[in-house]
């Protein structure tokens, strides 16, 4: 096996020492297995890192970071997790990704995001046209919008008053921020649950104020006026040493 460590260095060397020993192979580039070290965030980044070989990776957290949902081993748990790894008594669970094509003039460009994309403008009310599979749904005013998927559906969304969705109900959630509603402007004001083969568009004449943060990670595309979404058929597999169930995390992290 090859393996990558991503995130905080701290405990690198413990982590070589102990995968060597079990003749793991150190490899950055193409690994098979990638160590993330740090929070929910550190996790998010290495995903990023290694999105264009996503089919063939594994991942796994060691957790110094606050929250932890995505990261389930400690920095004291290194022995289990070495051995869990040498005799494969791992379990495997897959999380889909939002799928996202930014949409200009000239070009586009099509991302991933393991939790959510954040459409907000901070400066000005942001009027966006909402169409679903094509059809015209709404036109929103106010704040922005905030695409998840269901194993990001704790963490944005859910401030948003976003439903959590346990990860294999194959959708995608579309939650407003600070929508304007009065007698003249209207919005559904809930948070709209689609499934996989849907897809949601976005539609702006003036996103010039819009900032897009795609999983807490700021996107730098420029110029463009719509926004496709729907949930990826492409999945992040992670290692995890329990028959864990979602609902069990989430009780973990929250309760
Ligand atoms: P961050 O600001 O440190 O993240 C905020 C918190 O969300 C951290 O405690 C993080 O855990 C936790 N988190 C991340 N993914 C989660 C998930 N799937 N379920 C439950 N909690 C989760 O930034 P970050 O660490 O780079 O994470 C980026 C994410 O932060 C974004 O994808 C977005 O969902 C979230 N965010 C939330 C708000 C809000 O709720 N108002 C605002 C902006 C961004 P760790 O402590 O382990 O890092
Ligand atoms: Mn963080």
């Amino acid at each position: 096996m090859k393996y990558a460590i991503f995130g905080n260095a701290t405990y690198n060397q413990e982590i070589h020492n102990k995968l060597q020993a079990i003749n793991f192979v150190p490899e950055q580039e193409n690994p098979d297995i990638v160590i993330s070290v740090g929070g929910d965030g550190t996790m998010l980044r290495a995903v990023q890192h290694y999105i264009n070989q996503i089919n063939k990776v594994y991942f796994v957290g060691i957790k110094t970071g606050r929250l932890g949902f995505y990261t389930d081993f400690l920095p004291t748990q290194l022995d289990e997790l070495v051995e869990v790894l040498q005799k494969k008594t791992f379990e495997v669970c897959a999380f889909n990704l939002l799928e996202y094509k930014l949409v200009g003039k000239e070009h586009s460009k099509t991302s991933y995001a393991l939790n959510d994309l954040a459409i907000t403008n901070p400066v000005n009310t942001q009027i966006i046209e909402v169409l679903i599979d094509g059809l015209h749904f709404e036109t929103f005013r106010g704040t922005g919008f905030l695409l998840s998927t269901p194993s990001g559906s704790t963490a944005y969304s859910k401030s948003l008053g976003g439903s959590l969705i346990h990860p294999k109900v194959k959708a995608f959630q579309l939650t407003e921020m600070a929508s304007i509603n009065n007698r003249i402007y209207k919005t559904i004001s809930s948070p709209l649950v689609l499934h996989q083969e849907q897809t949601i568009v976005l539609k702006s004449s003036n996103y010039e104020n819009v900032v897009l943060i795609s999983d807490g990670i700021y996107e730098s595309f420029k110029d463009f006026d719509q926004i496709e979404a729907t949930l990826s058929d492409k999945t992040v597999s992670f290692v995890t040493k329990l028959k864990d169930d979602f609902w069990s995390r989430v009780q973990r992290a929250f309760i």
